[in-house]
């Protein structure tokens, strides 16, 4: 028995009442390697200025399980901490703050996930899960069209709705869409109790969502931007995940005004390509593509030493599903008026359902819990420090 599962125990006794046993969460080897790594950081400062890690690490002597996380999750995993530490590999202190952290964020997703067994096998298996996923999908609503009839025609003025009515669409997507926003809510609200943020302020909230939303801490704490494949700086990550990100959410908001125009205004598709909803969703398809490849290109030439291996089956599984779904919708988009439309419909419709379904376990998961602990950072530097030491 762990000894204060027995103390508590013992008062329990001595009180006369049952026993309320303080679950303590154990630490993996990842949370343990990422504790020696900050004692060490702790005592050398160096990078004090490269990201919102070091001064929140330094409110701490001891790092417990939910410290770890907290820490693991507000890490950008620029590498800045890597290429300036005289204890990294080979020295024999083997300091890899971001590969730690990586190691530990990971964990977090699979650990707070819900349901958890779901978020376990993302972790395996992310690439074949995603690809095989919207491949199944996308037969499944091949062979929906074909037993209705050609899949190789052409609908009167490019109306998808011929092939796959709108309240049929609305049935497949609205189940799934509910799921993941459900999942994401249940794992973050537990990230979140984990942590204990204490009170959010408006200014903290303010803060945190400015330095999510710029990607503050993929600047390298100097402006210059990130480490990628080498100590050379380059600012193309942080332009890759904002293409990436605002293009999803132009594409987000495309999808939107076209139910807003379905229901409010009874206006149904197919839209014309000046209308609002084709102009968000071209340049949300577009950024989407550009950013995807991109960030495809920088995880392919990744420093071995920055991040996890084990993690880039996942980062390529989401950034493969991302891109199919946009380049599905472009293509879908250029060639509604040709008998290729409803076999691309099925494509389309397969990797966004796909994409949804794993979006709780995955890298898209990061943004979210990142923007949690981002919301952290901002509320705990305004409190004062807890450790009491000197003028603190
Ligand atoms: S990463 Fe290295 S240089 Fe930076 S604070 Fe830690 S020990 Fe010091
Ligand atoms: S990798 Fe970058 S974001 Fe992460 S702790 Fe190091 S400097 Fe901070």
């Amino acid at each position: 028995m762990r000894p204060l599962e027995a103390l508590a125990r013992e008062a329990a006794a001595l009180g006369g009442g049952a026993a309320r046993v303080i679950p303590i969460r154990p630490l993996t080897n990842d949370d343990s390697e990422v504790a020696r790594v900050l004692q060490i950081c702790n005592a050398c400062r160096y990078c004090e200025g490269f990201c919102a890690v070091f001064p929140a690490m330094t409110r701490r002597l001891e790092f417990a399980k939910a410290d770890i996380d907290y820490l693991a999750n507000l890490c950008h995993n620029c590498g800045a901490c890597l290429h300036a530490c005289q204890y990294a590999p080979p020295h024999e202190f083997a300091v890899n703050v971001p590969q730690a952290m990586a190691r530990v964020r990971v964990q977090t997703y699979a650990e707070y996930a819900w349901p958890p067994a779901l978020g376990a096998l993302y972790k395996r298996n992310g690439l074949t899960l995603s690809l095989a996923l919207a491949a199944g999908l996308a037969l499944f609503l091949v062979l929906a069209v074909v037993l209705q009839g050609s899949l190789w025609r052409a609908p009167p003025h490019g109306n998808f709705y011929a092939v796959f009515p709108h309240n049929l669409m609305v049935g497949l997507f609205a189940p799934v869409f509910v799921f993941a926003v459900l999942a994401l809510g249940i794992g973050v609200r537990r990230f979140w109790n984990e942590v204990s943020p204490g009170a959010v302020t408006g200014a903290a909230a303010g803060e945190a969502a400015h330095d999510a939303l710029r990607l503050k801490y993929l600047d390298g704490g100097h402006g210059e931007g990130c480490n990628n494949a080498d100590d050379a700086y380059t600012l193309s990550r942080r332009r890759f995940h904002h293409l990436t990100f605002y293009g999803f959410m132009l594409c987000f908001a495309a999808t939107s005004v076209a139910t807003l125009y379905h229901y409010l205004l009874g206006w149904p598709a197919p839209y014309g390509y000046a209308s609002l909803p084709k102009l968000l969703g071209m340049a949300g398809g577009v950024a989407l593509v550009v950013g995807t490849t991109g960030l495809l290109g920088l995880n392919l030439t990744r420093h071995p030493l920055q991040g996890d291996a084990a993690q880039k089956p996942m980062d390529r599984g989401f950034i493969a599903l991302l891109f199919l779904t946009a380049a599905s919708g472009l293509a879908l988009t250029a060639l509604r008026a040709s008998d290729a439309l409803a076999l691309l419909l099925a494509i389309h419709l397969g990797a966004v359902m796909a994409l949804f379904a794993t979006l709780p376990y995955g890298k898209f998961a990061h943004g979210v819990y990142r923007s949690a602990a981002l919301l952290k950072w901002a509320v705990e530097k305004r409190q004062p420090s807890g450790l009491r030491l000197g003028d603190d």
